[in-house]
């Protein structure tokens, strides 16, 4: 729980916070534990939207931080390797995609990104600090299925609204 506090601290966090309801993005419920709120999501549905996955990549030691960071400036890309679903639109089926990230030389910042098929690009988040960068990673793919968690159960009730 201290360790887990003390990289809670030191995660700058302005591009997350903004979102965040104290309600968890998945199902609704308040939030009350710091972690959680700071996931905007409680520990079932994060757990469901697999941010368990990722989330010991933060935990890295120094040494692992420059080497990544120094990968990502020479041009290599990291691969948050699973498929997370993403639902474009209530109206549109949900797809399969994958969140990665690479540094933009032009504006000097590390990129979150997805690629949608059929739609293109999505930026997640950018920013200066690569471990900034690492923290909208993670929080990016368990979002994303959070999301279309919500879409794909309000277009069913829709769907038997209807019929
Ligand atoms: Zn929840």
């Amino acid at each position: 729980m201290e360790k887990q506090e003390a990289l809670l601290s030191q995660r700058p966090t302005q591009d997350i916070v903004s979102r965040q309801s104290g309600k968890c993005s998945r199902c609704g419920r308040k939030l009350t534990d710091p972690v959680s709120i700071q996931r905007g999501m409680g520990p079932v549905c994060w757990t469901a939207c697999k941010g368990d996955v990722f989330e010991r990549d933060l935990e890295a030691d120094e040494k692992e931080w420059q080497r990544r960071e120094r990968e990502l400036r020479q041009g290599a890309e990291w691969d948050f390797g699973c498929n997370w679903t993403y639902a474009p639109s209530p109206d549109r089926l949900p797809v399969s995609i994958r969140i990665s990230i690479r540094y933009s030389r032009e504006k000097e910042t590390f990129e979150v990104y997805g690629h949608v098929p059929g739609e293109g690009e999505i930026i997640f988040g950018a920013s200066a600090d690569v471990k900034t960068a690492w923290q909208i990673a993670v929080n990016a793919g368990p979002r994303c299925e959070a999301e279309a968690y919500r879409t794909i159960r309000a277009a069913r009730r829709r769907s038997r609204r209807v019929a």
